[in-house]
């Protein structure tokens, strides 16, 4: 197993019923250090579309800041970059979501800081009354409402491939990798980079990776007021909606940092929660980081060791910089050695359409796996604009049920993972077993049918479950 103590949050814990390793800082780098903020200082430059943009190979030059009026416009009505999200007082459309779903939201208070730091927080890790991620690693919500995290791929050799907190700058040499390999991944993207970087954004989608949301300023998400958690979780989908013309359905917590809290709030604005089951630390990798090359293999070397005969694995690495980008092209041929697949998590979780855009079809594991890596009707062309982004308001966890999405979880209490689909009329669903643990009973229920995108109004979840956060 990897090592989890990777990160220095900076402060202790104090737990006062149980000694379970916290997960606390994992997953990423700390907020704030490392991030750049460039979209409105930039001057002009010759990059005016992502093809010209993606033809770029100097990272020098794929970092020069780039000027886009649309984008300019745009960033009235958004929350400013790279600083936690709060609702604009013009947005009322934002306010009236937000308003709507409060009275649903579990009491469970903010706690500790926005860069992660907890100390004098006290939980009761052995009760877990939140599913706090990050101190006990639970992925089965304790709320009413809210389905489990996606933490695996059900089939087995199956590396789930997923790049957290681009779209990084430098990413042509590694976007053009995985071109070259007709090889698609799920990609996280955090809004602020989107509105950043809005030409390689669009490269993503274009080339038919999967796009999720990443948050708007990558905070530790428990730390936040709802609004906060709401805004950063709203304005991130939007702008990957505004620029990209695509509904994100899914994010990913920066860090890993959820609990039951935010995890309502996402599934109101009908965004899965997906984590991962394998770490490689990428990030940390030097020269930006402070681990050697050789540390950073090794860790991807123990998940190539550790692979599982029953099932596979969602893989955290990050695009956050040409280092990471550059070790994973590395390591490719090693993984393609090990694992009989490599693929988005569209295709780990049998799911066609990770979209509102109905119209967008990605292929399923079966096709994935015999060639059919391009999804059909995804943009190629982009016209930036504030769009009518509209979140599916409460629908998000019927949306899980409706679409029998395989999550994985790995604890054997109370599963509800559901069995993958086979959707779109492709025959063969891929994930024959419902669970990624080979401790956890399987169970597959079936799915409704006949869900009509997007789904407003449907009913909150109701909730019996009252937090009890101590402060010290
Ligand atoms: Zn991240």
């Amino acid at each position: 197993m990897l090592s989890i103590n990777k990160v220095a949050i900076g402060a202790s814990i104090a737990l006062f019923a149980s000694s379970v390793a916290a997960h606390a800082g994992h997953g990423g780098p700390k907020p704030g250090g490392s991030k750049t903020m460039n979209v409105h200082k930039r001057a002009s430059n010759t990059a005016s579309n992502y093809q010209a943009e993606a033809s770029i190979t100097s990272t020098a030059e794929e970092c020069t800041a780039y000027y886009i009026e649309e984008v300019n416009a745009l960033a009235s009505a958004y929350p400013t970059i790279w600083t936690i999200a709060s609702i604009p007082t013009a947005d009322t459309y934002a306010s009236s979501v937000f308003n709507a779903m409060s009275s649903g939201i579990p009491n469970i208070a903010p706690r500790g800081t926005s860069n992660g730091d907890f100390s004098g927080v006290t939980y009761d890790t052995s009760t877990d009354p939140d599913c706090w991620w990050t101190q006990t690693g639970c992925t089965k919500p304790k709320a009413a409402g809210i389905p489990d995290d996606v933490i695996t791929c059900p089939e087995a050799k199956t590396w789930g491939l997923s790049f957290d907190d681009g779209p990084n700058c430098t990413h042509n040499a590694f976007y053009d990798f995985l071109q070259t390999n007709n090889q698609k991944a799920t990609m996280c993207y955090i809004g602020s980079n989107v509105m950043d970087w809005p030409l390689q954004a669009q490269r993503g989608i274009a080339d038919g990776h999967h796009i999720i949301g990443h948050t708007w300023s990558h905070m530790y998400m428990t730390s936040l007021t709802n609004e906060e958690v709401f805004a950063e979780l709203y304005y991130s989908s939007k702008a990957i909606k505004d620029i990209m013309g695509i509904s994100v359905e899914a994010w990913r917590p920066p860090y890993g940092d959820v609990d039951d809290r935010v995890r309502y709030i996402a599934t109101q604005l009908g965004l899965k929660t997906i984590l991962w089951d394998n770490d490689t630390d990428d990030w940390e990798v030097e020269p930006a980081g402070d681990l050697t090359q050789a540390q950073v293999e090794a860790n991807y070397q123990d998940i190539l060791g550790n692979v599982s005969s029953s099932h596979g694995t969602i893989v955290l690495t990050h695009e956050i910089n040409e280092y990471t980008m550059e070790l994973f092209m590395t390591e490719y041929s090693k993984i393609q050695g090990v694992y009989s697949h490599i693929v988005p998590l569209t295709a780990c979780m049998n799911w066609t359409d990770p979209y509102q855009e109905g119209d967008i079809t990605y292929p399923n594991f079966e096709d994935y796996v015999a060639g059919t890596t391009m999804p059909s009707g995804s943009p190629t062309t982009f016209t930036i604009s504030s769009a009518s982004y509209s979140p599916y308001q409460g629908g998000g966890s019927s949306v899980v049920a409706a679409e029998g999405l395989a999550t994985g979880a790995a604890s054997s209490a109370s599963s509800s993972g559901s069995k993958a689909k086979s959707s779109s009329g492709s025959s063969g669903s891929a994930a024959s077993a419902s669970s990624g643990s080979s401790d956890a009973s399987s169970t597959s229920k079936s799915s409704a049918s006949g869900l009509t995108k997007p789904l407003a109004g449907i009913a909150a979840a109701v909730f019996g479950g009252v937090a009890f956060v101590i402060f010290a």
